[in-house]
């Protein structure tokens, strides 16, 4: 159908086409991170893609590890790496795979080019070779041992593998074209010197493959049909296809680039990521304020919002920007129905009803969310003292003003209509208590006699009020002025974190576990934080305020 055909992405469009002229029978993708950080929102685009498009033609989807560059690479970020994917909902099952498991064929590889005359091992220098290597008008120059025999080419290498020679003595180099209009294609370095341990082969070897020549036997021996990759590639696509082809690989993968996710004046790129954990600006890989996929979990955003915001960002071939508002559209769609609301007062000031009589109790059946009556019912504790926010009294309210002052009557939430009597102030005159009386008949906030109110507030009992810790966050990076200071730096911005330390939650809270999520009724969405919170000192991060002016981009 037309309209099918118009909706489909360009790599549906592509893998569509290799299917029909036969060229695959089942598609198989992988997602190959570098264990050298923490994965970002970006990366879960890539991941939702190639695990969609897996599920999408009924194909496989490889998890594989490109660890092939010793220097940056923990096991701790393996770790991490895998609990975010699962996290996530792509499932590799049984299909995890390190590139370091075929560092052997990688080599039988390289001996194969060697001996079909397409490798030497070369002498010259990182710099000499950079010297020789031209620029994008002027060609290249031969190496000088462009030229060594097979056989002695298959010696140094093999010597190269032994640990005869120093970082950078010698490198082995694939021979194609120094006259090449692609840079990629001046004999590019395919394996080079490295007296390093790595995180799984120890010490077995001291020679290790470069990205561009690593990567399509990778995904070759995996068996992997559309290698799916980001625009920066697209130049280094003839050499991709020049090392398939020479190791006469029976089905030779295809790469195919789109876009990157880049998120309007947010850092994503992992090397600043890894720059703010160092500095101590930020409070770990996970710090709510950031994008890596832990971050996002701990600031409360759910799979669903991150699957529904890659699929609102669609896949491109053109590099573009997308609005961080749209992230945050995304996490409050998705809670509005599905998390419960709770009554939190975020900075709190006490409210004591005069009328209400000493020492009685009572408790309150409220709706957990009335947009979703499935979530069901729960019982707030109400009392003769309550806290409600500082800002919902005004000694002398402006024009318009709804909500407390004295003479006024609002509603307090769930609970009763309530008129402002009076106030008491401290030395330096600020409001410490507010006195009020309520109407017995309004129980539940229900007018007795028809008589409407214009304000509703919330508030908690302060007897039963459980103190808590909330987080509220702004960007890191001060977006008026940009992501990067004239030197480089970034932009930072100092009030990216306020910490509120005297909120009190209505108890019904106690029970929420880690990364749990709610409404507090007026002040945004909140999740338990993971890492901090305990049940004798409560934290809750702001995922997400409850309004906005975000609309979202008209789809095409
Ligand atoms: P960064 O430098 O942004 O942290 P990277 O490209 O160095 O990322 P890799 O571990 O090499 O990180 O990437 C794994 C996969 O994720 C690659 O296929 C890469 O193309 C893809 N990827 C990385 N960043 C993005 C992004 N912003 N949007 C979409 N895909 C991305
Ligand atoms: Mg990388």
């Amino acid at each position: 159908m037309e309209n099918e055909t118009i909706s489909r992405n360009f790599i549906e469009q592509i893998i569509d086409k290799d299917i029909e002229e036969g060229k695959c029978e089942t598609v198989c993708t992988r997602f190959p991170p570098e264990p050298n950080g923490y994965l970002h929102i970006g990366h879960a685009k890539s991941i939702l893609l190639n695990y969609g498009l897996a599920q999408e033609y009924h194909g496989k989807f490889n998890m594989r590890f490109d660890d092939t560059n010793p220097t940056k690479e923990k096991v701790e970020f393996v770790e991490s790496i895998k609990a975010d994917i699962e996290w996530l909902g792509a499932d590799w099952e049984d299909r995890l795979f390190f590139a370091s498991d075929y560092f052997d064929q990688m080599y039988e590889a390289a001996v194969k080019l060697i001996k079909k005359g397409k490798a030497f091992v070369c002498d010259l220098s990182a710099e000499e070779i950079r010297a020789y290597r031209g620029t994008l008008t002027e060609p290249g120059k031969n190496s000088p041992y462009r030229d060594r025999s097979v056989e002695e080419n298959l010696e140094l290498f093999e010597n190269m593998k032994n640990g005869m020679y120093q970082d950078g003595e010698k490198v082995l180099r694939a021979k194609i074209d120094m006259a090449s209009p692609n840079i990629n294609m001046r004999d590019p370095v395919i394996y080079r010197v490295a007296h390093m341990t790595h995180h799984r082969t120890g010490d077995k070897w001291c020679i290790y493959p470069m990205y561009d020549f690593a990567h399509p036997i990778e995904d070759a021996i995996e068996g992997v049909t559309h290698s799916i990759c980001t625009l920066e590639f697209e130049d280094h696509r003839p050499l991709y296809d020049w090392v398939v082809r020479e190791l006469e690989y029976p089905h030779p993968p295809k790469q195919i680039e789109f876009a990157k996710l880049y998120l309007t004046n947010v850092v994503t790129g992992k090397r600043y990521i890894k720059k703010l954990v160092e500095d101590g600006i930020v409070d770990g890989w996970d710090d709510p304020r950031l994008v890596s996929i832990a971050a996002l979990r701990r600031r409360g955003f759910t799979p669903s919002s991150i699957k529904k915001f890659v699929e609102l960002c669609g896949i491109s071939k053109s590099n573009s920007s997308v609005d961080y508002a749209m992230l945050e559209y995304c996490i409050r769609e998705d809670l509005k129905l599905k998390a419960s609301r709770a009554m939190a007062v975020l900075d709190p000031i006490k409210l004591v009803i005069d009328n209400y009589p000493e020492g009685q109790t009572e408790e309150l059946e409220v709706d957990n969310n009335m947009e979703n009556p499935e979530l069901g019912k729960r019982v707030v504790p109400f009392g003769r003292e309550v806290y409600i926010e500082r800002e919902d009294f005004m000694e002398e309210p402006p024009k318009k003003y709804r909500r407390l002052y004295p003479g006024n009557e609002v509603r307090l939430m769930n609970a009763y209509f309530v008129t402002c009597t009076g106030f008491e102030k401290d030395e330096d005159g600020k409001v410490t208590v507010v006195h009020c009386t309520y109407d017995p008949e309004s129980r539940g906030g229900n007018s007795p006699d028809g008589r409407k109110v214009r304000g509703t507030i919330h508030w908690v009992s302060a007897a039963d009020a459980v103190k808590a810790q909330v987080r509220l966050y702004e960007n890191i990076i001060d977006e008026e002025k940009g992501v990067y200071n004239e030197d480089g730096s970034l932009n930072l911005n100092p009030n990216s974190l306020t910490v509120l330390d005297n909120c009190y939650v209505e108890p019904s809270l106690l029970k929420a576990k880690k990364y749990d999520s709610f409404q507090f009724v007026r002040n945004g969405f909140f999740c338990v934080d993971a890492k901090d919170s305990t049940p004798e000192h409560p934290v809750f991060n702001r995922i997400v305020s409850l309004k906005s002016s975000y609309k979202l981009p008209t789809q095409a």
